[in-house]
């Protein structure tokens, strides 16, 4: 009857005020977190259901998230995928709630009140420590941290790095590690064009870093890095590489054996430690003033304090061999150890989640919520997508998958009946009025637009497509201006 009437039965319940007239509800989902996971999450939703309600929860006042505060200021052409996040945030049953912050603010079991579904897409909000003596020192960071104070996330906006230091090791050798370490490499001018808040430029202007010793428990053969980031630090203005041929001999043998992006990347690598550089790139290393190197089969035990007791002065490793073969091949320690002299300690390897219910079943080994391929275990109409679910492993093609993975499942589980969409739930009213009561008052997309224009504008006068606002409140005030 309803179809002969050309009106769908979401359509249908859509204009019925009691559940008495349908049995099924316009499904209301909410989604935590608002980087790629949950955007692309949210595509998937209302392309994939008709009648869905979408609302996105997320704890800054700003949203999507690594993509605005964890991919390097110099790759901006990453960031294009924030076009598609914001056609996803103008579609009316999507509504983007920004400065609430889950667990806190509201609860996940307020939420499970307030909604039929709900997908958990809060990333990775903690990283991984050392747990060796010194850590504790004020020259060690964690490139979470640096990678937060240069994007100008506003709880690292005022860290306190210490560049006055020639030599800095980069405990970790992937695309991160590649990332810190070409920051604190690039000449100036580059780094002026980019959206680098203007306290942190003021900061690396004064830089005395020269070395940066990108550290690795495993051999070439295990770098984590990528092709496209090794290409940039190969040519990068005013660095050479510093790499110890050795290293790199046996490359040769295994490289012809390997998966093709493998092989490139060992090949590059290979090639830029054994072979003798073309003129013109020649001639560059051989004037550059910085220097980048990597070192492998390491792992520190101790962080060495200067004369203060309160400063670093270096590192102390210890040698490793491999045992094993292939994918299970794993550096054992030996006895034998060396110190490598630095200043500032970056440590980088890699991101961790964090609860925010102790309700839901969480992994505090690999810190994630622990899930059957995008199901929360235990919790029927519950999802994960993206690090929260998969751990710190991808980039946002891979999220972007993950997104749409959770979302196609979710809206199947809802058509099969097994996510309950026959009562009504309160949805995003229902949370406001929790919000109203503790007088917090969310960010909406268009109060986003409303920061994300004056910081353009500051931007534009700075020569620089933006210059962020890093103080919370002042975010909050621009964009309800
Ligand atoms: C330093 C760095 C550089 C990278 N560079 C690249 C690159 O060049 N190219 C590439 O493809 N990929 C890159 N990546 C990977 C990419 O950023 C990730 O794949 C992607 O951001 C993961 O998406 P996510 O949505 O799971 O997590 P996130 O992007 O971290 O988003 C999670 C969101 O949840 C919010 N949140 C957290 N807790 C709560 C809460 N309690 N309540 C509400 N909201 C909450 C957070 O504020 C955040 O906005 C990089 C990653 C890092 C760390």
């Amino acid at each position: 009857m309803l179809l002969r009437l050309g009106i769908s039965r979401w359509a249908a319940c859509r204009l019925s005020t009691s559940a008495a007239t349908s049995t099924a509800h316009v499904p209301k989902v909410c989604i935590v977190g608002s980087g790629p996971a949950g955007f692309y999450a949210a595509q998937q939703i209302i392309k994939s259901h008709e009648a869905a309600e979408v609302d996105i929860y997320e704890k800054l006042p700003v949203p999507f998230g690594l993509v605005r505060y964890g991919v390097a200021p110099d790759h901006p052409e990453v960031k294009n995928c924030i076009n598609t996040f914001t056609q996803t945030a103008s579609k009316n049953r999507v509504t983007f709630l920004g400065n609430i912050d889950i667990g806190s603010d509201v609860t996940f079991s307020q939420l499970r009140q307030a909604y039929h579904a709900i997908i958990l897409a809060y990333g990775n909000a903690k990283d991984r420590k050392l747990d060796i003596p010194g850590e504790e020192l004020s020259g060690v960071l964690s490139a979470r941290q640096f990678v937060g104070w240069y994007n100008g996330l506003p709880e690292d906006a005022d860290l306190k790095v210490n560049l006055d230091v020639e030599s800095v090791a980069v405990v970790g050798q992937g695309n991160v590690a590649l990332d810190v370490a070409r920051i604190l490499l690039t000449p100036m001018d580059m780094l002026r064009k980019t959206d680098i808040p203007e306290n942190v430029l003021a900061c690396l202007d004064k830089s005395q870093v020269k070395y940066v010793t990108l550290i690795g428990r495993r051999g070439p053969q295990n770098v984590a890095f990528t092709i496209k980031e090794l290409r940039e630090m190969v040519n990068l203005p005013g660095c050479r590489p510093n790499l110890i041929a050795g290293d790199y001999q046996h490359l040769k043998d295994l490289i012809p054996s390997l998966p093709r992006p493998r092989k490139r990347l060992l090949e590059l690598l290979a090639k830029t430690a054994l072979d003798t550089p073309a003129p013109a790139l020649a001639s560059a290393w051989a004037s550059a003033q910085k220097e980048w190197r990597l070192r492998f089969l390491l792992s520190p035990v101790e962080v060495l304090a200067g004369a203060d007791g309160q400063t670093v002065s270096g590192l102390k490793l210890a040698h490793n061999r491999l045992e094993g073969d292939g994918d299970n091949q794993r550096a054992v320690q030996t006895e034998e150890t060396e110190s490598l002299e630095c200043g500032l300690i970056l440590r980088s390897i890699g991101y961790k989640g964090v609860p925010i219910d102790s309700s839901l079943p969480f992994d505090h080994r690999t810190g994630t919520i622990a899930n059957d391929n995008g199901r929360v275990k235990g919790h029927n109409g519950v999802y994960v997508s993206g690090w929260i679910g998969t751990g710190p492993v991808g980039v946002i093609l891979s999220t972007m998958t993950s997104g749409f993975t959770s979302g196609k499942m979710l809206v199947a589980d809802i058509n099969s009946g097994q996510v309950d969409v026959s009562s009504a739930r309160g949805g995003k009213e229902e949370v406001l009025d929790i919000l109203s009561k503790k007088d917090k008052k969310p960010v909406t997309f268009s109060d986003w637009n409303r920061l994300d224009k004056f910081e353009t504008e500051i931007g534009a006068k700075l020569g620089k497509p933006r210059e962020k606002v890093t103080n919370i409140q002042k975010m909050i005030d621009i964009s309800h201006d």
